[in-house]
């Protein structure tokens, strides 16, 4: 597999990883790749959630002519392969640890900006404009020790006080009869508006509003080559280049290794896992005391997350291999359903129809960040958005436009994610180790009472 921390090229043109959501999808002929060399005002580097929504903002709004070059076809890195929870929030900060960093008032901003984008993602959905199998919504944070009930209450206050929300707090009791007997959950902190979506179509529905907009989109074909010469960048793919004033790279937790100076060594590629079950039967699903279609992550370090899926398959996902050549090996699938079956001991056994892994982008702070070189800098023109560690369905619509904001030259809220870069990783070269080591320290983390 593909591994942006040793690999200097994605690819070209690779197929969609054999998941659950890509075996949903028709296979068509997909963008076709450039093969000619061009202009433009601002090219756009991957076609994921962030790239795409860019993309559509600088043509729609701002009537630049707009080409996004993607190594593979839209929603091939992560966008397309995510669990499709669509969430409040990026980062790894919540509302109590961001006022903790921040003071109030400033988490309080942050934290408008992630709703802004949930709302964005979720009236897209609701006005059917991309049809993505939105299910009804309901997010649970699953307490995996007693000790985290009593955060949830702390949370719960302060959010619901002070940050406009309406979560609930449930007892063990009233979540395994009411909601979901996961055997390992000892209460949850339920959010009612956060839901699920098909990730893949979502995506497929940005690639299809940003050409709408006039963008024009090009498939299998990965950037190999920069150069740059007075004020213009001129980007390589195997077969054509475009030269444009603006750059914005919307290539995130799949960065090449030294892909561009902003960026190198700022960015942990993290491996986020999935296995899906074969449908449930009826008798298991009330074993498994599911009513409706949860989306469901624990407060472990190395965290779970699982959702029931429409046609009744159980999502379930969690933290994979280190390196890219270890992530399809058995033991990381197995590692997963044995968790499944702690927690639904009902489902023992059952059989696993997809599996797949995919790189989430984690920063140094825990935080998204948004960055454009200074206008005398030697990189000026080039902008990226990147480091959402994991949560960025929602965040990357709306990170999307503030970066075609940004290229604009247009003023984007005053926000701690989007005042500075990506911090680089202290020996950045050693990122690998640091990531064992915080992997061993997690285990032993969850564990503990
Ligand atoms: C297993 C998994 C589960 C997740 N679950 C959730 C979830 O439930 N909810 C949530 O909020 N977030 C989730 N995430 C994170 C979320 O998917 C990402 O934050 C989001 O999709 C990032 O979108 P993006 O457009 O920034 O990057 P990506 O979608 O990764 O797009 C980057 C694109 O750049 C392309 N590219 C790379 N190099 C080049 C090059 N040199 N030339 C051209 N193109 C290039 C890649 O091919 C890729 O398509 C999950 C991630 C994973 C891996």
């Amino acid at each position: 597999m593909y591994d942006p921390l040793l690999d200097k090229t994605p690819g070209c043109n690779v197929p969609y990883p054999t998941s659950y959501w890509a075996g949903q999808q028709q296979a068509g002929p997909g963008y076709p790749a450039l093969q000619h060399d061009c202009t433009a005002d601002v090219v756009v580097i991957g076609a994921g959630y962030t790239g795409l929504n860019a993309a559509r903002v600088l043509a729609e709004r701002f009537s630049q002519q707009v080409v996004v070059l993607e190594a593979h076809q839209p929603g091939w890195g992560c966008s397309g392969r995510n669990a499709g929870f669509v969430l409040k929030g990026s980062g790894r900060l919540g509302a109590v640890q961001l006022t903790e960093r921040f003071g109030l008032k400033t988490a309080q901003a942050c934290y408008r900006e992630y709703r802004l984008a949930f709302e964005q993602v979720a009236a897209l959905c609701q006005q059917g404009a991309i049809a993505c199998q939105a299910q009804p919504p309901g997010y649970y944070k699953l307490a995996h020790q007693p000790r985290f009930l009593a955060v949830f209450e702390q949370q719960q206050q302060l959010l619901n006080q002070h940050f406009g929300e309406r979560l609930q707090c449930l007892s063990q009791a009233e979540l395994q009869q009411e909601h979901l007997a996961d055997q390992q959950a000892c209460g949850a902190l339920l959010d009612p508006d956060c839901f699920g979506v098909n990730p893949l179509q979502l995506a497929l529905g940005y690639s299809q509003l940003a050409e709408q907009a006039g963008a024009t989109l090009y498939g299998g074909s990965p950037v190999l080559g920069w150069q740059q010469l007075l004020g213009q960048h001129r980007l390589q793919t195997p077969q054509g280049s475009v030269t444009a004033k603006k750059v914005l790279i919307a290539t995130n937790g799949y960065t090449p290794k030294d892909f561009h100076p902003l960026l190198n060594g700022r960015i942990l590629p993290v491996l986020s896992s999935i296995l899906v079950t074969r449908p449930l039967t009826e008798a298991e699903r009330k074993a498994c005391g599911f009513r409706g279609q949860p989306i469901v992550m624990d407060t472990r370090s190395l965290k779970y997350y699982y959702r029931l899926l429409p046609d009744g398959r159980l999502l379930f996902g969690g933290r994979g291999a280190i390196q890219g050549r270890h992530a399809d090996k058995p033991r990381y699938t197995k590692a997963l359903l044995s968790a499944l079956q702690r927690s639904f001991p009902a489902l023992a056994g059952i059989a696993v129809d997809y599996q797949w892994s995919g790189w989430v982008a984690v920063s140094l702070d825990d935080l998204p960040h948004l960055h454009q070189a200074p206008k005398d800098s030697r990189y000026a023109g080039v902008s990226y958005a990147a480091g959402y560690c994991g949560s960025g369905l929602s965040f990357s619509a709306l990170a999307g436009q503030r970066l075609a904001e940004l290229a604009m030259g247009q003023s984007i809220p005053d926000l701690p994610c989007y005042r500075q870069p990506l911090r680089r990783f202290p020996m950045a070269r050693w990122r690998r180790l640091g990531q064992w080591l915080y992997y061993q320290w997690g285990r032993w983390q969850d564990q503990r009472h």
